[in-house]
């Protein structure tokens, strides 16, 4: 069964856009000059409407992870049990990610370890970002 395909709205759009270009980005408010991750209309801060996406380097590290053994998500049932983690991208700890962590074991890797992005396609055309741990 395949798994579940986003379904952007106008704020989320441009990432899912560049997701599917296999491009990782990220929305930057300039009103307070951070990141904000997910996108919204407006910056969650400052209220500011002056937000671009920004290409980010597809770095971080794990700063969180479980292994999901009774997921509601009909679609991803039958891939229990899988790894949730919150990775934290190297240009903001504003920007996390959840990631299924391919290619990871648990006990093979820990809280800090780096990441980079990778991109799955869940359907023809359409990917969506992981992140795998690699060793720097
Ligand atoms: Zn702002």
């Amino acid at each position: 069964m395949p798994k579940p395909v986003p379904a952007p709205d106008e704020a989320t759009r441009p990432f899912w856009d560049a997701a599917n270009e296999k491009r990782l980005v990220a929305q930057f408010c300039h009103g307070c000059n951070r990141y904000q991750h997910p996108p919204e209309a407006r910056c969650a801060r400052c209220g500011g409407e002056n937000l671009e996406f920004r290409p980010l380097s597809g770095k971080g590290k794990v700063y969180s992870w479980q292994v999901m053994h009774d997921t509601r998500v009909r679609l991803m049932q039958e891939y229990q049990p899988f790894i949730i983690a919150v990775v934290e991208c190297d240009e903001s700890p504003d920007v996390w990610h959840l990631t299924n962590l391919p290619g990871s074991v648990p006990g093979l890797f820990e809280i800090g370890d780096p990441v980079e992005v990778e991109f799955e396609e869940v359907r023809p055309g359409r990917f969506i970002p992981q992140f795998r741990v690699v060793r720097r």
